[in-house]
């Protein structure tokens, strides 16, 4: 794990030195799997990734990003073998699909700031990416923190690592992500990053900082000559 890590590094690094300062920095590349987007960091209106397409999995059907569809399904069959049951019930959301659903709910709750509490403005959705998606149960697809006490809940935060896939908005880091708890919102990263991410225990946010830091460290040794440990 660390090898992999030095070497995402490496070739961070030796990408920045040539000059590629998007792909460099992964949070940066929306094409790549890290891209950052949140309250702060959001998406153009004109941004539709591609190539998109149906993910083959249980429940409501549902678009992702190929690479994370592939990756979901070889989740959703890992989850079968551990008769666990997955039901898909929201994947890619366009920005026009968002910015209908933020304001209905705008108009539902009355204000803007309620409305910033219960659904991300357009722009600002994972789901736009289409590397994310909301998981249910056969009897549940509310939505809900009851999600993370089912024994598919459960199982989802302790294996979806291993599918390139983390749970990405924590219990105790809401001042961090700037989301409540989402047990049922899973994220693609790709494996070796979901990896890293899981043993952290902490979001993609304060991965991002930790990750810039030791490149940064990693392009002071190499351009001061200096040895690695
Ligand atoms: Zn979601």
């Amino acid at each position: 794990m660390l090898l992999e890590r030095f070497f995402s590094i490496l070739l961070a690094a030796s990408t920045l030195l040539n000059g590629s300062m998007h792909t460099a920095m992964p949070d940066k590349d929306i094409n790549g799997t890290l891209f950052l987007i949140n309250r702060q960091h959001s998406v153009s209106e004109r941004y539709i990734p591609e190539p998109i397409r149906t993910t083959e999995t249980t429940g409501v059907s549902q678009k992702m990003r190929d690479d994370a569809a592939t990756a979901l399904e070889a989740l959703f069959a890992g989850a079968e073998e551990d008769d666990i049951r997955l039901y898909t019930v929201s994947g890619y959301r366009s920005y026009s699909t968002q910015k209908t659903i933020y304001a209905r709910k705008v108009r539902n709750t009355g204000s803007e700031k309620a409305a910033d509490k219960l659904v991300a403005r357009p722009g600002t959705s994972e789901h736009q990416l289409a590397l994310a998606m909301d998981l249910g149960t056969r009897t549940d697809q509310s939505l809900s923190e009851r999600f993370a006490k089912t024994k598919e809940g459960q199982w989802v935060y302790q294996n979806a690592h291993r599918y390139g896939f983390i749970v990405r908005y924590l219990e105790g880091y809401e001042d961090v992500t700037g989301y409540d708890y989402e047990p049922w919102h899973i994220r693609y990263v790709g494996q070796p990053f979901a990896e890293a991410i899981h043993e952290t225990g902490q979001p993609l946010e304060t991965f991002m900082s930790q990750y810039k830091l030791e490149l940064y460290d990693y392009l002071i040794h190499l351009t001061s000559n200096e040895v690695l440990p």
